[in-house]
């Protein structure tokens, strides 16, 4: 048998990197963790070099590395410790790393990430705010360095189950009719209208089915995930946005489905546990245990399917008119999003106001075509500007 896959997880102190150190560990002879980061957990970071002793760990800043330095003397552990973004990308590149898992929350990943790409790695990318803020460029250049692209976003990872392995070639020749992207509706899916201007962050956060970071919570809740998969999809897979349908569908068992003109529709089922797709990519092309109990459908019984209903949430409607508009319109969404979230979060604003913020940096800052990296930082840097302004002028 082949040497264990070397893995460097991106963002391992959160929900997305625990989940794929549990993958990991139930499988030593398969893969070996290389590099860690984490960014504000760094008690948590130094308990996992504990467990996986890697080679690298990463962290944003020097008073960091001092502390965890400390720990890993302590614990006798040889791990080298990097900072900041340029540490990260070190650790995504580094000639002896076969994988990366990209699960940094928001833009903050999307340099990390760009370099695994660049280094032609396996990239199995949980981090949808990299692609969303720079598709064209991002795709590019998977094309260009021969990086293997996985998806983790478990309806992204139902889709690429359920197409052929030559799907890059576009839509159309391997007969795709539409994409349909499931959503749980999240928390507020039958709260009245009226009383999602009360919405706590707390509420926000307290998913239905799944069990994740704060930010990708609040964005479930306002459908922004949604949007923001949406976009993603379009990238993935060659399809314009009218070619993928939003689908409520409130037990997150089916993760999306793939609709083809011969009239068959394929759909990847599965517990609602992040494992599933985690190991999916880990182990692509084969099939390994996740840990995550088999599907029960006799005590599922059901599955229900709703459009989603218009106007109830703006944040859905914003993301789709930026993926039609294209260039740095999907930047300027996610970046306006990720500084609205950050104050509903901080309890600055209502729920309610998220897409406000948004819509008002969207009328602000038109799309206009981004020419490369730069362009997109810098459109990124003027919608948070705008947004911050917004916040500003309304005295938050
Ligand atoms: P978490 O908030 O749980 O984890 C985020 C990780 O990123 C943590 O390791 C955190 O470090 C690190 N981090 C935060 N800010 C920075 C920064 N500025 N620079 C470097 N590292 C940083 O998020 P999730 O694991 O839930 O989500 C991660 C990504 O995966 C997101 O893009 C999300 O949309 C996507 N995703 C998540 C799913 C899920 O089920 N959780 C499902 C599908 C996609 P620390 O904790 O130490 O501060
Ligand atoms: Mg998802």
């Amino acid at each position: 048998m082949s040497r264990a896959q070397r893995v460097t997880v991106l963002g391992a102190t959160g929900s997305i990197g625990l989940s794929t150190l549990d993958v990991i560990s139930r499988h030593p002879d398969r893969f070996e963790v290389f590099a860690l980061s984490g960014f504000s957990r760094i008690d948590e970071l130094l308990q996992l070099c504990r467990a996986h002793r890697p080679t690298l760990a990463v962290v944003p800043d020097e008073p960091s590395a001092a502390r965890l330095r400390q720990g890993l003397a302590a614990a006798g552990l040889g791990t080298e410790v990097l900072l900041g973004e340029r540490g990260l990308c070190e650790a995504a590149s580094a000639p002896e790393v076969d994988a990366v898992m990209a699960a940094i929350v928001g833009a903050a990943g999307l340099a990390p990430t760009l370099a695994a790409v660049h280094a032609g790695k396996k990239v199995l990318l949980a981090n949808k705010e990299a692609l969303v803020m720079s598709g064209a460029l991002f795709m590019a250049a998977v094309r260009a360095s021969g990086a293997v692209l996985l998806p983790i976003d478990s309806e992204h990872n139902a889709i690429f189950q359920c197409l052929p392995s030559d799907y890059a070639r576009g839509l159309a020749p391997i007969g795709v009719r539409r994409i349909l992207l499931t959503a749980s509706g999240g928390p507020f899916r039958e709260w009245p209208a009226e009383q999602l201007a009360e919405a706590s962050p707390e509420q926000a956060c307290a998913h239905p089915n799944w069990s994740m970071g704060r930010k990708i919570s609040i964005d479930s809740a306002s459908m922004m995930n949604k949007g923001l998969e949406l976009i993603e999809a379009c990238w993935l897979f060659d399809a314009r946005p009218e070619q993928v349908e939003v689908v409520v569908h409130p037990q997150s068992v089916i993760h999306s489905l793939v609709d083809y003109v011969d009239g068959s529709v394929l759909a990847q089922l599965g517990n609602p546990d992040m494992r599933t797709p985690i190991a999916n990519a880990l182990a692509w092309p084969q099939r390994i245990d996740s840990g995550v109990a088999a599907l029960d459908l006799f005590s599922i019984a059901r599955l229900d399917f709703q459009a989603p209903a218009p106007g109830r949430f703006p944040c859905l409607r914003l993301a789709v008119e930026a993926a039609r508009a294209g260039g740095s319109a999907p930047t300027t969404l996610n970046a306006a999003n990720e500084v609205a979230v950050a104050a509903f979060l901080e309890r600055r604003i209502r729920f309610t106001e998220i897409p406000s913020i948004i819509e008002q940096v969207l009328a602000e800052e038109p799309a206009n075509a981004l020419d490369g990296l730069e362009a997109v930082f810098e459109a990124d840097a003027r919608a948070r500007k705008r947004a911050k302004q917004w916040l500003t002028r309304q005295g938050r």
